[in-house]
């Protein structure tokens, strides 16, 4: 029984061009983001086989699959949604006090933010979270889809650094990729986001 599914995307593939291909997008949503709900769904069949059966060998690989599919359904489908086109500018309201007091300033936050995703080792993403703990945002270094994270952290926008999100448009240039991005960064997606989370 699949438990996760395949969002769609709320714009065209081809909405948030120049910044991103339609083509990359496509790819994107319709291949790599699918695959990651099946093996997900996989992964819950497989373990529930395994407690039904009393083996708990493949256990251990079977947690590693599920975190890394599942990260990688929820991180995408909060991509999907942190972009628009015509989007970007500057958050406002509540969330860009936020921003000033946990980042100095906007523009301290958004050098962070891109020095966190144009460095990222392999594969990996850069993320703007909600520290519900500490009661501040947080910028996150994520490797792979999952790992480096702070648990209970709620991610507000995501940028995907691995290279099937960029390269057919930007090859090995990741600046370039990460400048395109603040061009269509939905701010009132993450500003719902943080309400959300706050409240
Ligand atoms: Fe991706």
């Amino acid at each position: 029984m699949p438990i996760y599914t395949l969002p769609d995307l709320p714009y065209d593939y081809s909405a948030l061009e120049p910044a991103i291909s339609g083509r990359i997008m496509e790819l994107h949503h319709d291949k790599h983001h699918q695959t990651y709900v099946t093996a997900a769904n996989a992964a819950l069949d497989s373990l529930a086989a395994a407690r039904e059966g009393g083996d708990f060998a493949s256990v251990v690989g079977l947690q590693k699959t599920l975190a890394f599919n599942l990260s990688g359904h929820i991180n995408h489908s909060v991509f999907w949604q942190n972009m628009a086109p015509g989007a970007g500018g500057e958050p406002a309201g509540e969330l860009a006090a936020a921003v000033t007091e946990s980042f100095g300033s906007y523009a301290g936050f958004q050098a962070h933010f891109t020095a966190a995703a144009t460095t990222v080792q392999g594969s990996g993403w850069a993320m703007l979270m909600w520290d519900q703990v500490g009661g501040r945002l947080q910028v996150e270094q994520v490797y792979d889809h999952q790992s480096n994270l702070g648990t209970g952290n709620t991610p507000l926008l995501v940028l995907d650094m691995w290279e099937h999100a960029f390269y057919l448009d930007y090859l090995n240039v990741k600046a370039d990729y990460v400048k395109a991005f603040w061009g269509v960064v939905n701010w009132p997606d993450v500003a719902a986001r943080f309400a959300a989370a706050r409240g």
